[in-house]
């Protein structure tokens, strides 16, 4: 936004320095999130100790998710840092036994049912590899595949690339193509090692961390589910991919119910 304001093209700028504080024109700028802003005039309103009422003592306060996936009423709603991810997943009423969690967004971490009691907060969601990320939480049915949805994930954001950086311009394609490839059984011996090494390649290496949210949202599809992934290595096509689970932008199939 900032590079947008001072030059008029909204492409991400590479900034090796991010000790070097942004600048609009000539003055320094503070970049908050609306969310970050309510706090804080709700803080000067009402004091600190209302603040701190809510949450954990590590992290007080409430925060907003936005729940999307196999439930009933997608939305956002407002919990206590803290609560614990199946809890906040239940109040937007699940359609289905939820099966798995991308947390953090399409760029976020998929989460096991081994963990759905850890509690949403920046130091629990850590112990397993998360983070809230963009503040959202999809959720998938137990009866769904979560190496076929990652894969349309990754051909989502790699259609969102800018276009800028050839790890992200190449790199996010070929890693889509080798999950769908994954997904739909049309293994070899070479796929894996191929995939591994793409994520390896693109990690870290554009000048905004939109590749690297894709590159941790598939290193975490292959970590938790690794299951899952062993069966479709040795050619077992996924039987849903013709009726995928997760609506994208754009996409006007939309999820499909039970
Ligand atoms: S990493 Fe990708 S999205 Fe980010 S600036 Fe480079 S090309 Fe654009």
């Amino acid at each position: 936004m900032a590079q947008w304001i001072n030059t008029g093209c909204s492409l991400p700028q590479f900034r090796p320095d991010k000790a070097v504080p942004l600048r609009i024109g000539r003055r320094n700028a503070l970049v908050h999130n609306a969310e970050t802003l309510a706090h804080v005039g709700l803080i000067a309103r009402r004091g600190p100790d209302s603040f701190r009422s809510r949450g954990m003592p590590e992290e007080p306060g409430t925060t907003l998710v936005t729940i999307s996936g196999d439930v009933a009423q997608p939305g956002v709603v407002e919990v206590d840092r803290g609560t614990p991810l199946l809890d906040i997943v239940a109040r937007s009423a699940p359609v289905a036994a939820i099966g798995a969690m991308l947390v953090g967004g399409y760029g976020g971490t998929w989460v096991g049912p081994q963990d759905f009691a850890t509690p949403y907060a920046s130091f629990s969601l850590r112990t397993i590899g998360a983070s809230a990320g963009v503040g959202v939480i999809v959720a998938l049915g137990a009866a769904a595949c979560v190496v076929a949805e990652s894969a349309r994930i990754a051909h989502y954001m790699a259609r969102q690339s800018s276009g800028q950086c050839g790890p992200c311009v190449y790199g996010l394609p070929a890693i889509a193509a080798d999950l769908t490839r994954l997904a739909q059984g049309r293994t070899d011996t070479e796929l894996m090692p191929r995939l591994v090494r793409r994520l390896d390649q693109v990690d870290g290496r554009g000048a905004c961390r939109h590749p690297d949210g894709v590159v941790g949202m598939v290193r975490s599809a292959l970590r938790v589910f690794a299951s899952d992934v062993s069966a479709h290595e040795q050619g077992a096509p996924c039987p849903h991919w013709n009726t995928p689970r997760l609506a994208l932008p754009g996409d006007d199939r939309g999820p499909r119910r039970p």
